[in-house]
C-alpha cells in the first residue's frame, strides 16, 4: 500500500512506499522522464532490495494537459501536489500570448515555494571553461518570491508612471530621477520575513550537510534598505538563532557584494559553500555557476517551502523543441533533481548511488550529444541503461 507524504510537527513523515506525483513535461520531457524514472527505480531497488519503492503518480501540466483537458495547469494537478507535498517535473512549455502566465511561476506562487535551491558541482570529464572546475562546489539558495519579480512596474509615458513620479517628487521629496518625464518606474520589495525564511533555510541546509560557510550575496552598497536589509537581517538572524553554532565555529556567516561574487566564483570558487541571494542576483548567479561546470543541461534545481514541506524538483532547462522526441536529450538535470528529491525525503542512499554511477559513466566517456563534443554521443535511453549498469 502506498501512502501520502505528510508533514507532522514540522517534519516530513515518509513511509516505505510514498506516493510522489510527477509531471512528465513537454518537448524533451517525453525523452528524459521515462528514462530517468527507470534509473530512480533501479537505484531504489539496489539500495533497499524490495523494502522501499516510490509510487510515481502522473499529474498533468503544460501542453499534454492542454491537449487532454483544455487547461494548461488543471486545478486537479495543483490540488494533488498541494496534498502530496512533493513532486518532480520535466520542463514545461510556456504558452505564448493569451494572457497565460508561466506555469512554473504559477506553481511557485500557488505553493509559495520561496527557496530556489541549486547545487552546482563539477563532474570530471565534462568540458568546462575553467582551468580547475572541480573547485566549484556551491549550493545556491535564491529567494523566489520577492524583489523585482513582484512585477510592479509602470511604463514610461503612461499616466500611471507620471502619477508615481509625481508622488515621489512631490510627496516623498525625491530629487534624483534623472529624466522624470520619460522614466519607466519599477518597485523592488524585499522584506524581513522573506529574507529571514530564505536565509534560515540556507543555514539549516549548511548545518545538516556539515558545510560551514553561508555567504550572503547582495548589492547593499547601492540599495541600502532592500539589498542591504537582506544582508543585515541575515547577520541578525544568525546571531539570534544560531549563536551556539557561530561560537563553536560550526557555522560561519559572511557576505559579499554581488558583482564581486560573480568575479570570485571564477577566480576562487572554493571560497563558497552555501550562498543565499536575493531573487535577481540569484537568477544571474545560477546561470553563471551552471555554465562554469558544463551548462544547464546537467544542473538540477528545486523550489521548496521548508515550512509547509512543499517541494517541486525539476529539470532546469527548457523543452528543447529542436531535439524533442529524438531520444537525444541529456537526462542529467532531471536525474540530479531526483537525487535532490531522494535527499529531501531522507533516502540519501539512493542519491549517493545515482551520483556515483553518474561520476563513473561520465569518467568512462559516456555522454549525450550536447556534451559529447566530438566524442561518441549516446542516446538518452542508452545513457540511462549504462547508468543503471554502473549503479
Ligand atoms: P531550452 O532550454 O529548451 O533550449 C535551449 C538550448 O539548449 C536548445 O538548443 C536545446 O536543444 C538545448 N537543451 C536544453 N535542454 C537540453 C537537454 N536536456 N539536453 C540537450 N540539450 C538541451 O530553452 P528555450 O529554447 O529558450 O525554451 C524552449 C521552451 O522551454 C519555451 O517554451 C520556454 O518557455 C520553456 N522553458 C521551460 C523551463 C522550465 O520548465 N523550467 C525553463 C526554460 C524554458
Amino acid at each position: 500500500m502506498a501512502d501520502k507524504i505528510i508533514l507532522e510537527e514540522g517534519k516530513l513523515k515518509i513511509s516505505d512506499h510514498p506516493i510522489i506525483p510527477f509531471i512528465e513535461g513537454d518537448g524533451v520531457g517525453q525523452d528524459i522522464w521515462k528514462n530517468a524514472r527507470a534509473v530512480f527505480d533501479a537505484a531504489v531497488e539496489k539500495a533497499y532490495v524490495g523494502k522501499r519503492q516510490i509510487e510515481w503518480q502522473e499529474v498533468l501540466a503544460g501542453k499534454k494537459a492542454f491537449e487532454e483537458t483544455g487547461e494548461w495547469l488543471p486545478d486537479e494537478t495543483l490540488a494533488t501536489i498541494k496534498d502530496d507535498l512533493i513532486a518532480i517535473k520535466g520542463p514545461l512549455e510556456t504558452p505564448v500570448g493569451g494572457g497565460i502566465r508561466s506555469l512554473n511561476v504559477a506553481l511557485r506562487q500557488e505553493l509559495d515555494l520561496y527557496a530556489c535551491v541549486r547545487p552546482v558541482r563539477y563532474f570530471k570529464g565534462i568540458d568546462s571553461p575553467l582551468k580547475n572546475p572541480e573547485k566549484t562546489d556551491i549550493v545556491i539558495f535564491r529567494e523566489n518570491t520577492e524583489d523585482i519579480y513582484a512585477g510592479i512596474e509602470w511604463e514610461a509615458g503612461t499616466a500611471d508612471a507620471q502619477k508615481v513620479v509625481d508622488f515621489l517628487q512631490k510627496e516623498m521629496g525625491v530629487r534624483k530621477i534623472r529624466f522624470p518625464e520619460s522614466s519607466s518606474i519599477g518597485i523592488k520589495p524585499i522584506s524581513i520575513e522573506g529574507s529571514e525564511r530564505l536565509i534560515r533555510s540556507a543555514i539549516e541546509y549548511a548545518l545538516a550537510n556539515k558545510l560551514t560557510k553561508v555567504t550572503l550575496v547582495h548589492k547593499g552598497n547601492i540599495q541600502k534598505f532592500t539589498e542591504g536589509g537582506f544582508r543585515k537581517w541575515g547577520y541578525e538572524l544568525a546571531q539570534h538563532e544560531y549563536a551556539a553554532e557561530l561560537a563553536s565555529g560550526k557555522l560561519v556567516i559572511d557576505d559579499i557584494i554581488a558583482d564581486n561574487f560573480l568575479q570570485q566564483i571564477l577566480l576562487n570558487p572554493e571560497r563558497f559553500d552555501v550562498v543565499a541571494l536575493t531573487n535577481l542576483n540569484g537568477d544571474y548567479a545560477s546561470d553563471a555557476l551552471a555554465a562554469q561546470v558544463g551548462g544547464i543541461g546537467i544542473s538540477p534545481g528545486a523550489n521548496i517551502n521548508y515550512l509547509t514541506g512543499h517541494a517541486i524538483f525539476e529539470a532546469t532547462h527548457g523543452t528543447a523543441p529542436d531535439i524533442a522526441g529524438q531520444d537525444k536529450a541529456n537526462p542529467c538535470s532531471l536525474l540530479l533533481s531526483g537525487c535532490m528529491l531522494f535527499d529531501y525525503i531522507g533516502w540519501g542512499e539512493v542519491s549517493t548511488l545515482i551520483t556515483a554511477a553518474l561520476e563513473r559513466s561520465i569518467a568512462q566517456g559516456i555522454f549525450t550529444a550536447d556534451l559529447a563534443n566530438g566524442r561518441v554521443a549516446y542516446a538518452t535511453s542508452d545513457f540511462c541503461q549504462r547508468l543503471i549498469t554502473n549503479l
